[in-house]
């Protein structure tokens, strides 16, 4: 029989907080349409045969604006609307963390 003060609890590790701080820009290697105008510099941005807009991005998907050394976006305050959008902690994000990371 088994005594309960024998009874050793095991706790599960902790996830990691979720924060841009200890995140590698993950989302930054993702595809992003540019559907208003929010001043982003030309160079950054590519257009198809239909027009479309998009971020210019690099080898490995890498989004042209990051600063690869920092992992700072070098156009936070032009920075697409979708980039604004994407929320931290969110399934999106979530799920590239764990692509990436
Ligand atoms: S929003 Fe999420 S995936 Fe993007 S940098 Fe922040 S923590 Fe990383
Ligand atoms: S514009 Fe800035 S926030 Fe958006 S994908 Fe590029 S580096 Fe990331």
């Amino acid at each position: 029989m088994l005594n309960e003060s024998m009874i050793i609890e095991i706790k599960e590790p902790s996830e990691p907080v979720v924060t841009c701080a200890n995140c590698q820009a993950c989302c930054c290697r993702l595809e992003v349409m540019l559907i208003t105008d929010t001043g982003v510099p030309e160079e950054y941005i590519s257009v198809d045969e239909g027009g479309v807009q998009t971020l210019r991005r690099l080898e490995g998907g890498w989004c042209s604006a990051l600063d690869r050394e920092t992992m700072m976006c070098t156009i936070y305050e032009n920075r697409p609307l979708i980039c604004r959008e994407f929320e931290m902690g969110s399934y999106e994000c979530i799920v590239e963390r764990k692509a990436h990371m």
